[in-house]
């Protein structure tokens, strides 16, 4: 049976859904995310029951390629509630902490999110919002529970001067962890309690975006102190030394490219990290202001660094991405539950020489795609919107 397929529409626990087939030309399998090609998939109850070489009839849909689902690792959503109010800006005019944002998102709360953005969202299997505001924390959360994306608030207290133990904890556990805006400005004494949160809860920090945050060293100051870090945000100043500790630590490296480049004409040196064995995933940072779609970021990278393999983009997009967030990346595999995307990339034939350049070049454009989230199905379809 058909599913119906208004845009975006969400489709949970019909009868329709009990069951699904899939034909793809190319399919990236597992952990690996190994192209096996030609392949259908079979889903029932929202698992995968059946992946097979080959194309059955009367499939539901075809793609040209199925992947895992991306992950927007490093967002601010209070953004979207003050449109453009950063244009013009450089980075401390409008995130500083005399920022225009933070006096703005606090006169304008409501709505914390337009159906525009959720729908974007709802691509997602997670999203990492460095949230400003921790009292939104689980609005937001139960916005994204409705379309089946993981919310990770890394939030963090409005004056770390004047905080303790007890509110990072309520912090934590309310949003999902602690994002720190500016390691700096953490007094020292602040540092153990953050160390024994960063234990419990995913902790993550704005490093190195601009030459003076390199300057000053945040990353030493947390990591010296023993703050466990599950990844780091920017690090377009990092030294190579830097970036060989980062992959000693196994802590991935957040990469935003429009942001980076819209503040500092520069991303970061992800060649030298990949070398010393490190990882990356994206994020859309304060650019997702205009707009949440962190495969745009990706098909930019791979512009930039056309050297680095699509492959690996592809693994920064969905796989690092959830790592990064203390998640358990969400693998297509036999037994497993359904998260997927479907897309249409234009393909002759499912034809192309590079099935991963073809995906990361061609999907923020594709004229169709599908999101499955076990038994919820969402469909983009711009053909059909036209
Ligand atoms: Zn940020």
């Amino acid at each position: 049976m058909k599913i119906p397929s208004p845009v975006g529409e969400v489709k949970k626990g019909s009868p329709a859904l009990s069951r699904y087939v899939i034909n793809t030309h190319h399919l990236l399998l597992s952990d690996e995310l190994e192209d096996v090609g030609r392949s259908s998939i079979v889903v029932e109850d929202g698992f995968i029951v059946d992946i097979m070489d080959k194309w059955v009839s009367n499939s539901d849909f075809v793609f040209d390629a199925v992947l895992p689902l991306p992950v927007n690792t490093h967002v601010h959503l209070s953004d979207l509630r003050i449109p453009e109010a950063c244009i013009g800006l450089d980075l401390p005019g409008y995130v500083g902490r005399k920022g225009l944002k933070h006096p703005l998102i606090r006169l304008y709360r409501e709505p914390l999110l337009t159906s525009v953005s959720l729908n974007k969202l709802s691509i997602l299997y997670s999203v990492g919002d460095y949230q400003e505001l921790p009292d939104t924390c689980s609005t937001y959360e139960s916005s994204l529970e409705s379309i089946d994306t993981i919310y990770i608030g890394l939030s963090r207290p409005l004056d770390w001067w004047s905080t303790g133990m007890d509110e990072l904890l309520s912090i934590a556990s309310n949003c999902g962890g602690i994002g720190v805006s500016n390691p700096t400005v953490i007094p020292s004494w602040m540092l153990e309690p953050l160390a024994r949160v960063s234990r419990l809860y995913t902790v993550s920090a704005h490093v190195s975006e601009t030459r003076k945050m390199e300057r000053v060293g945040g990353l030493h100051y947390l990591l010296d102190h023993g703050v466990r870090l599950k990844h780091v945000v920017h690090g377009v100043f990092l030294e190579d030394w830097e970036l060989r500790r980062l992959a000693d630590e196994d802590l991935i490296l957040v990469i935003n490219p429009r942001s980076n480049l819209w503040f500092t004409g520069r991303i970061a040196d992800v060649e030298k990290l990949l070398m010393y064995g490190g990882e990356f995933a994206f994020g859309t940072d304060n650019a997702g202001c205009f707009s949440l779609d962190v495969m745009v970021e990706a098909d930019l990278f791979y512009s930039l660094k056309p050297h680095i393999s699509p492959k690996q983009i592809i693994k920064g997009l969905t796989i690092n991405g959830a790592y990064a967030l203390g998640l358990e990346p969400k693998t297509i595999e036999l037994g497993r539950e359904a998260y997927m995307l479907g897309v249409v990339l234009g393909l002759p034939g499912g034809r192309t020489w590079n099935i991963n350049a073809s995906i990361v070049k061609r999907a923020p454009y594709s004229p169709k795609m599908v999101v499955f989230k076990k038994d919820s199905i969402y469909i983009f379809d711009r053909i059909r919107q036209m």
